[in-house]
Formats: C-alpha cells, sequence, structure tokens
C-alpha cells in the first residue's frame, strides 16, 4: 500500500479521472517524476501536477516470481517506463494485461488503474496496441 501524502496524492488520485497526473514545474515547465520539493533544474518551488497522455514505452523490465501478496499471478513484470512528455522521464511500474513473455524494451504501452484503496490508484500499464 503506498503511503499517501499531500505531496504525493494528486498522483495516486488521478486514476479516479483516469488521468496520469505528473508533477511539473510551472517556472520551467519541466516535468518532474518522483515528486519533489522544488525543482532541480531552475529551483522554483511552484510545482503542481497535469495530467499526461497516459501514453509510454517500456525502458527496461524484469519478470519477478517473489510472492509479495496474494492472488498475484507469477510471474509478473516490473518495468521502467518512458514517457513521451520528456526525453528520461520515467515511472516505475507494473505491466499487465498480456502475456509476461511479450514484454519487450521499446514495446508501447499506455495507463491503466488499479483501485486499492477508497482514494487510491495504482497507474498500471497494458500494451498500447492502437
Ligand atoms: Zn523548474
Amino acid at each position: 500500500m503506498p503511503v499517501v501524502t499531500d505531496f504525493t496524492r494528486a498522483f495516486w488520485s488521478g486514476g479516479r479521472a483516469s488521468e496520469l497526473r505528473i508533477q511539473r514545474c510551472g517556472a520551467c515547465r519541466v516535468w518532474l517524476h518522483p515528486p519533489k520539493a522544488r525543482c532541480p533544474q531552475c529551483s522554483a518551488d511552484d510545482l503542481r501536477y497535469e495530467p499526461a497522455s497516459g501514453r509510454a514505452t517500456v525502458y527496461t523490465f524484469t519478470l519477478a516470481h517473489h510472492v509479495y501478496r496474494p492472488n498475484l499471478l507469477m510471474p509478473y513484470v516490473i518495468a521502467l517506463v518512458e514517457l513521451p512528455e520528456q526525453p528520461g522521464l520515467r515511472v516505475t511500474t507494473n505491466i499487465v494485461g498480456c502475456d509476461p513473455g511479450a514484454v519487450h524494451i521499446g514495446m508501447p504501452v499506455r495507463v491503466t488503474f488499479e483501485q486499492i484503496a477508497d482514494s487510491v490508484y495504482v497507474p498500471l500499464f497494458v500494451p498500447d496496441l492502437t
């Protein structure tokens, strides 16, 4: 269960509106993930969340066989996906909705959400077949 703070609430609740919300600097417009208290590029503290497109490509991934919660299908895919909004903007996630053996680097994916608590929606990614 992720620890939701005032700082990260917009990220975890974005799934309610089907939005992948990523922190962005209001001064220099750089996207930031994971969230930061101050922009590492221009030092501004005017950081807000904006919806990203929800599209991404698999940057790298691994197959995990460790059971950390019941009812989890094995193996599952832990991936780092890169968002098209900015080079190097990457999110750690799981790839779901396909055979784990079909996942490959460069694969187009799009966000989906799994609600795990009242206002907590975990962003997961599925193959983007569009
Ligand atoms: Zn900035």
